[in-house]
């Protein structure tokens, strides 16, 4: 039976994605040796870096005086990252979520932190609007898609400071103006390749103006010198992002990307809404996310969950189920998610209402 795949992440990549990495583990470019086990330094492996870049600058139209980096460590090293590199005084940050907040910990390590806007009061279900910047602070700090809550920030903000966002479950859903950041990172696993790379989008001048000393592995100065390349790159990995990102170029780039998510994400927030079975845990429709759709039963049928979950897996539906924190359900559509299988997701709702 066909699989839907609508796991937040690790989540669905591109057909071509995961059969060109196939090959390559195979045969490396007809080398007669799996890309597993070729140097970082050879030719082959310098030139899949070198495109990957390209295609990165290409496809996000990222201007002059930026660089693009594949480190490790996930967005969640980012989250000390940033302010080592950054802070030093005061940093603002906008908790949106679990991640937000996580980001929030490690930079109070670092300096101070000043949360502009919080919506924990109401378990993350909408994005703050109505806040200040205050204009002394290093940095602003927002994650612009909250995986687990499923709300967005769809817009690119006009802060007075330099921005910085983390982008790891909308990275190539939308356009994004990369001139209004200073620097833009996340982990590969929900848009781009398997997990174990992180991609990190910087603007050169914003760094050197911190007074601590920083590690070599922590510098983003040291890996922007050596090209992604200061140590061993995750060499499969940066092969599987280029293939998504080739994967993305013949599909008509981002704009496409865009025009089918915003469609997939129409056709099922409609379908919660409508079905009188569910309802969606997002309170405002600006805040709802385009890449992960929460919802739950509805109180009239919080009896049901079970047996929806149990009715989905056998229409070949996985991965559905809500993070801890929110409950009922979860679907992540993502870049590399056809329109077929939310239609098929909607089908199957649209079944369990009427057999209830
Ligand atoms: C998944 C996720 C993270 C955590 O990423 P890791 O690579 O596991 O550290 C951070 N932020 C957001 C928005 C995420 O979706």
């Amino acid at each position: 039976m066909k699989k839907h795949n609508f796991s937040a992440g690790p989540s669905i990549l591109s057909q071509f994605t995961i059969e060109n990495t196939a090959k390559a583990i195979l045969d490396f470019n007809g080398s007669g040796l799996s890309i597993l086990e070729i140097s970082h330094r050879s030719k082959d492996f310098i030139a899949v870096v070198d495109e990957a870049t390209a295609l990165f600058k290409e496809l996000l139209q990222i201007p002059e005086g930026y660089s693009v980096l594949f480190l490790q460590g996930g967005a969640s090293l980012q989250f000390a990252q940033v302010p080592y590199n950054l802070l030093n005084k005061k940093a603002a940050y906008l908790d949106t979520g679990v991640w937000a907040s996580k980001a929030i910990k490690e930079a109070k390590l670092f300096g101070e932190v000043t949360v502009v806007a919080s919506s924990k009061d109401r378990n993350y279900a909408y994005i703050p609007k109505d806040f200040k910047v205050p204009e002394d602070v290093d940095y602003l700090h927002i994650t612009t898609n909250n995986t687990i809550y499923g709300t967005e920030l769809h817009k690119d903000l006009n802060v007075k400071v330099p921005l910085v966002a983390d982008m790891s479950s909308d990275i190539f859903s939308r356009p994004v103006d990369v001139s209004k950041y200073a620097i833009i990172y996340g982990g590969a696993q929900k848009n781009l390749a398997p997990a174990g790379v992180t991609f990190v989008i910087i603007k050169n001048d914003i760094l050197g103006k911190v007074d601590r000393p920083i590690p070599s592995m922590m510098n983003y100065q040291i890996h922007i010198e050596n090209e992604s390349m200061f140590n061993t790159p995750p060499c499969i990995a940066i092969y599987s992002a280029l293939q998504t990102l080739k994967w993305y170029k013949e599909q008509g780039g981002v704009a496409a990307m865009y025009a089918l998510n915003l469609k997939k994400a129409e056709i099922l927030y409609a379908e919660i809404e409508r079905n009188k079975m569910f309802r969606g845990t997002v309170e405002k429709a600006e805040d709802r996310s385009i890449m992960n759709v929460c919802f739950v039963m509805d109180e009239a049928y919080k009896d049901k969950e079970e047996d929806f979950s149990k009715f989905a897996s056998a229409a070949g539906m996985v991965g559905l189920k809500g993070h801890r924190s929110v409950g009922g359900f979860r679907a992540s559509i993502y870049n590399a998610m056809p329109l077929e299988s939310v239609q098929a997701l909607v089908n199957c709702m649209k079944e369990f209402e009427a057999k209830a």
